[in-house]
């Protein structure tokens, strides 16, 4: 039986932090004060059903037990899942009480301020790169490479921003594929609710350039390897979590609200409108256009829709360059380099394309099965692909990244099996206790192998 989370806030030395960003209106603070309980269903037998489950419009949350499946949602979810044929019982309640904003202690940089018990907002994320840029120059670059949807309307919304960490010498960190080292991309919180994800890159980050020169292996793989890290993929969707404070809104997509609004779909973990950038990408893209599912696949009838989706697309030719022919079924080819490695939680699992279909294993099959084995002996998670895991999931980012260029891209995530660590939002303490000693040592592994992966 798992341990619920305590969901409050210590107090102490923090101040509330008045800016841009965290504008929440009163109604909703009332709203989340008043106490949404989010409810998580096992559904038993349902290990063959995921796909039939999601096209309800059901969330189902990355995880299984057995032949069991887990839906989140909330007290009317029990109702829908027994009209389907489904027999299901609660596994977790989470009641949401009393909201608090982010904060940050008196005195402390913005790259300190948290939400939830230490998770890092998109602003503290932004400043602990451009902090780690201005204190090293010889090792980092931060690099803006594209807008969030709601930037490019004007709304607000965020910069998209990667970091390149590496000792830099003459052309390297620059954003095209001709560079002297090979890369390792790291990239999180595509799903904005999956906040643990972000804060492994926050640690990779601090982990890196903290360690050159002192620590043997960061000072190897930096001499040898440019690393770079999206900690917010999707800083729309992070900005609506974080505005939660204690109680983060489960808000998975992005901020993309064309289609359907807060009105009409609410935000709770099983309706809420924007689109799923983890389904968007054009490589065996499927639409789905019902507007407040957890996997809403476009905005106008198409993949690539986003602007979040395009940027990354653009970013991986860049930094990477096209080693396949389209939708052939050729392997990359042999001067292929580079890995890149996509945070999701809360499954506990490590993916390998493809992940739109299971029927079909890509050229690499070998290469990958035997870099998912590898990364497993770190964590114990199991390896394969989705739809043998768990469920098939078209139009995700590997598939693209694979497909199109021919990087070596996976998708690992986090979790507890079934441990008091599972969840969109463990207790913080889940962060340094159990998820960063299983993944420094998978990026670390992954980095060490951007040199010649299908070798
Ligand atoms: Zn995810």
């Amino acid at each position: 039986m798992r341990k619920l989370r305590a969901m409050t806030l210590v107090a102490g030395a923090a101040v509330l932090v008045a800016m841009t960003g965290f504008a929440t209106s009163p109604a909703a603070q009332a709203e989340r004060s008043s106490g949404q309980d989010v409810v998580e269903y096992r559904v038993h037998d349902a290990v063959k059903s995921g796909d039939a489950l999601e096209a309800a419009g059901l969330d189902v949350v990355s995880r299984r037990d057995g032949n069991d499946l887990f839906v989140l949602g909330d007290d009317a979810t029990g109702g829908k899942l027994s009209a389907l044929g489904f027999r299901a019982e609660v596994s977790q309640r989470t009641h949401q009480e009393g909201w608090a904003a982010p904060a940050r202690p008196a005195g402390a940089g913005l790259q300190d301020e948290t939400y939830d018990g230490g998770y890092h907002t998109v602003n503290a994320h932004y400043a602990n790169m451009d902090a780690a840029a201005s204190a090293h120059p010889d090792l980092a670059s931060v690099v803006t490479y594209g807008q969030s949807w709601l930037k490019q309307q004007n709304k607000g919304g965020y910069a998209l921003k990667a970091i390149c960490i590496a000792k830099k010498a003459a052309g390297d960190c620059a954003l095209n594929p001709n560079s002297t080292k090979p890369r390792f991309l790291l990239q999180a919180q595509v799903h904005a609710r999956e906040i643990a994800t972000g804060e492994m890159a926050y640690k990779y980050i601090d982990y890196l350039v903290g360690g050159y020169g002192t620590d043997p292996a960061v000072t190897n793989l930096l001499n040898t390897t440019e690393v770079w890290v999206v900690p917010i993929v999707n800083p729309d969707g992070v900005n609506l979590v974080q505005q939660g404070g204690n109680n983060p809104v489960l808000h998975r997509k992005n901020a993309d609200f064309t289609a359907a609004d807060l009105a009409r779909c609410g935000d709770t973990a099983g309706s809420q409108p924007g689109v799923d950038i983890n389904r968007n990408f054009s490589y065996h893209w499927q639409s789905n256009t019902s507007k407040c599912d957890q996997t809403t696949s476009t905005s106008n009838g198409a993949g690539d829709s986003e602007p979040e989706t395009k940027a990354l697309e653009a970013l991986w030719a860049n930094l990477f360059g096209d080693h396949r022919a389209d939708g052939a079924s050729d392997k990359p080819d042999v001067g292929a380099r580079g890995t890149a490695l996509m945070l999701h939680s809360y499954a506990g699992i490590i993916i390998l394309p493809w992940e739109y279909t299971n029927t079909a294993h890509t050229p690499s099959d070998t290469p990958f099965r035997t870099m998912g084995k590898a990364m497993s002996q770190f964590s114990g998670y199991p390896y394969g692909q989705a739809g043998d895991l768990l469920y098939n999931a078209p139009g995700g980012s590997d598939d693209y990244a694979y497909g199109k260029l021919g990087i070596a891209s996976f998708t690992i995530e986090l979790g507890d099996q079934g441990g008091s660590c599972d969840g969109f939002t463990p207790s913080y303490s889940c962060v340094d206790g159990t998820f960063w000693p299983y993944m420094l040592k998978t990026f670390n592994y992954l980095a060490g192998k951007a040199a010649s992966p299908y070798k």
